[in-house]
């Protein structure tokens, strides 16, 4: 299944891997079963530190684990993760072979001393851009933390479970048999609305910032220019932003981006949070602002406050809020989400791919 190349990738990738995996398939007599297997043969090959085990009794079958002996990791892929999944399967082996992942301490820190049990499903589409994004995050919360479990699940695989729960787009997560969330997610999104008391204690330490010097709302193209302009000349610059990144996090092609002749849009907006890192700019990321108190007279200090409990002065306020979906606020109707979903070209993909599995 894997050609030449690809092989050779992998070999090197699987050579950062400082722990015994162990991969246990379930499988059943159907041709995707054998295809699986083929898969996770030639996977185990590549690595001494693998060992590939075919008796599994998942109830989801053709689906594999990936666990390392003695510990506690619970991680599955039902389905083939070729295609978009393909890296989300080389990460999963390379975090739960001991090779760290690339999250902040304190994201790891938050993520292992969560509590409560926290049972994770994805439905992902070989195809879509969207679904690696939420499948890597909740794989890493899994490796991290035994009370996490996700099992990511191709749709076109286990079409019952489709039509049962009525999955119209994907990524589609649901936590404990309940949905919770469609569309692109990332790391910290998911943490945030999982672990309430950790998005309080954030909440408290933005509160407690001193006042800044010019305080942008947004991080999107604009706020990311604005924030980099104004630390430039040295003086005290936050930004504050529901979703870093902004509107490019939703398109995969950009190919007007003058010097650049095409790019996609998760990398445009990795690119500008790694640009603004450069200088010092205190980015407080998820944070919608709620409230704007305009200082009454000339010195005074704006106040804006956010959703999250937190609020933040600052002398200069520049709001680069951008544009957001309009909603067609039907019920049932997929307007939770417009940060992935609802964009007219991925939601057009997405949808057919679901018509496909009809
Ligand atoms: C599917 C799609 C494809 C596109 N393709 C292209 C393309 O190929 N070429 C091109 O040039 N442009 C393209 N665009 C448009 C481009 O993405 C936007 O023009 C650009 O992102 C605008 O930048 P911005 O910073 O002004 O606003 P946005 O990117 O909208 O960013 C706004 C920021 O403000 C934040 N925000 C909003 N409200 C609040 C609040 N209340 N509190 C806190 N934060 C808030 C948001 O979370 C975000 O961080 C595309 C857009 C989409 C959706």
């Amino acid at each position: 299944m894997l050609d030449a190349n690809l092989k050779a990738q992998l070999k090197s990738y699987l050579e950062r891997v400082t722990q015994p995996i162990e991969i246990v398939a379930s499988l059943d007599d159907g041709a995707k079963s054998q295809e699986m297997l083929e898969l996770l043969k030639e996977v185990a090959s590549l690595s001494t530190q693998i060992t590939l085990l075919d008796n599994g009794d998942d109830a989801r079958k053709p689906s594999f684990s990936i666990n390392r002996p003695g510990a506690d990791i619970s991680l599955r892929f039902a389905g083939i993760p070729m295609g978009h999944e393909f890296t989300s399967l080389v990460l999963a082996l390379l975090q739960v072979g001991g090779h760290p992942s690339k999250a902040s301490v304190e994201v790891i820190e938050q993520i292992r001393s969560l509590k409560g049990q926290f049972s994770f499903e994805t439905y992902f589409s070989l195809s879509c851009q969207n679904c690696p994004d939420v499948v890597q995050a909740l794989n890493l919360m899994a490796v991290l933390n035994p009370n996490i479990h996700h099992v990511a699940i191709d749709g076109a695989l286990f079409q019952a479970e489709v039509d049962d729960r009525k999955v119209m787009a994907v990524p589609s997560i649901y936590l404990n048999g309940e949905i919770f969330g469609q569309g692109r997610m990332g790391l910290e999104e998911i943490l945030a609305k999982i672990d309430i008391s950790g998005a309080e204690r954030q909440a408290e330490k933005i509160s407690a910032k001193e006042a800044f010097d010019v305080l942008i709302v947004g991080g999107g193209p604009a706020g990311a220019s604005a924030a980099i302009y104004a630390a430039r000349k040295g003086i005290r610059t936050g930004v504050a932003a529901e979703r870093f990144g902004g509107q490019v996090l939703d398109t995969m092609a950009i190919e007007n981006f003058i010097s650049v002749q095409e790019t996609e849009g998760p990398k445009l907006a990795s690119a500008l949070e790694e640009h603004v890192k450069q200088y010092d700019v205190d980015i407080m990321n998820l944070q919608r602002a709620t409230a704007l108190i305009p200082a009454k007279n000339v010195g005074e200090l704006h106040e804006v406050r956010f959703e999250s409990g937190a609020s933040l002065k600052t002398r200069a306020l520049i709001l680069a809020t951008g544009a957001r979906w309009r909603e067609m606020g039907v019920p049932g109707s997929n307007n939770t989400r417009p940060k992935a979903c609802a964009s007219a070209r991925t939601a057009t993909a997405h949808y057919s791919r679901a018509s496909v599995w009809r």
